[in-house]
């Protein structure tokens, strides 16, 4: 089977699916609809536009009724989120984090702004996130625990946490991820800035860590235009990471203390205000997209040389991105379908560079990273948005 010929089955089956009017098929676009402008332009008549406010609040609280998980802190973006989330884990300068490679970069960036080293982990087929197996297997070849640390031999820097990040909305494998972080003595941290609305064992992703970051940029799954929050069951936890986000601020009438170097990282209740009624829309939101995903699901399974990415057993996932994975290796067959399926006006990208082949981090130390090398250059993004399905095609 030729590539061009792939090609040509895999824009049949998306027109199956999504019926192209004069616009192009985009890869993520937001629904805003429902209180949005009553929400935004009630910000502007009051002028409660900023750092503070009741759709702050009222954001915070329906995130955490929405996911169970108590204690949510809303911030400026995801990155700002992770980058919490962290300090908060106890991450220190010249400390070691595992992150996965297959990632957006944020994950990594947040590791570098705590001066810490990101050390590169693979990934999983049946995730696409942490192969916790694998990282057992290694970590019991390079760690000695030492007095509660876990120390790395090879660098002798103290293994602090691990990232795990929920590729595309699916859950990675929670259960077996945290029983390594027990054993080896490592906080475990949530990025689920792309799995608002996915499940792992019918608990919400983000529960499970220490803490867990929240994005809600543009093309997430719900947008605030920039924002991120941060999810913890740990109360106090919590109330140390607000503080640390409100430029330190001792709360008092009118005095200026500020107790160590905080951070400007608090949402605006304008933004907060879009959230809000986003959050309203989340459930029709969520199913369009399992609407979408088992449209494709149908439309490619007869499809040869390739295969619609479906969520774990475990899992419930949001199908934020929808994603086909190649049966042939190598990036040039790859290209080729993207530039022939884009030509055809449905927006596709390839995955994520993964983060050891970037300037600023290739130095960084890796396990052995094949499976999350071989995911990368068969990996390739679909037409997502929430628009390309109608709500009477949802089971809601
Ligand atoms: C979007 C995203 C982030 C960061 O979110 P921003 O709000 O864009 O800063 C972090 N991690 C992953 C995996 C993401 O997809």
């Amino acid at each position: 089977m030729s590539m061009s010929m792939t090609g040509d089955h895999i824009i049949a089956a998306m027109r199956r699916v999504v019926p192209l009017g004069s616009v192009r098929a985009a890869l993520h676009e937001p629904l805003i609809g429902g209180a949005a402008w009553a929400y935004v332009k009630d910000c502007l008549d009051t002028g409660w536009v900023s750092s503070a406010g009741a759709y702050v609040d009222r954001f915070e609280e329906s995130l955490a009724a929405f996911t169970g998980i108590p204690n949510v802190v809303a911030v400026v973006n995801g990155t700002a989120a992770l980058h919490m989330c962290l300090l908060a884990a106890g991450v220190r300068a010249g400390d070691e984090v595992l992150v996965p490679t297959l990632t957006f970069v944020a994950t990594a960036n947040a590791v570098a702004y705590c001066n810490a080293v990101p050390h590169f982990i693979d990934s999983e087929r049946r995730t696409l996130g942490v192969d916790a197996e694998k990282l057992a297997r290694y970590l019991e070849e390079i760690t000695v625990q030492d007095g509660g640390l876990c120390m790395n031999k090879r660098t002798g820097r103290v293994l602090r946490a691990v990232v795990a990040m929920h590729t595309f909305g699916h859950p990675v494998n929670l259960d077996a991820l945290a029983a390594v972080c027990e054993r080896f003595h490592l906080v475990l941290i949530e990025d689920a800035a792309e799995s608002l609305g996915s499940y792992y064992k019918g608990r919400h992703t983000g529960s499970r860590g220490r803490v867990a970051a929240l994005s809600f940029n543009g093309n997430k799954i719900v947008t605030t235009g920039g924002g991120g929050a941060i999810l913890t069951q740990d109360a106090v936890l919590a109330a140390e990471i607000r503080h640390l986000t409100t430029t330190a601020k001792v709360p008092h009438p009118w005095a200026y203390e500020h107790d160590r170097t905080g951070y400007n990282y608090r949402m605006p209740n304008l933004n907060a205000a879009l959230g809000c009624a986003q959050l309203e829309q989340l459930p029709d939101l969520l199913a369009r997209k399992r609407a979408l995903a088992r449209q494709y699901a149908e439309a490619f399974r007869e499809v040869p040389g390739v295969q619609f990415f479906e969520e774990p057993s475990f899992a419930q996932s949001n199908y934020w991105l929808n994603a086909l994975l190649l049966d042939a290796p190598g990036a040039a067959g790859r290209d080729a379908l993207l530039a022939a399926t884009n030509e055809a006006g449905f927006q596709t990208r390839p995955c994520w560079t993964p983060m050891h082949h970037l300037p600023m981090y290739d130095a960084c130390p890796r396990m052995d990273l094949a499976t999350a090398e071989d995911l990368a250059a068969r990996l390739i993004n679909i037409p997502s948005s929430p628009a390309l399905v109608s709500a009477e095609e949802t089971d809601a």
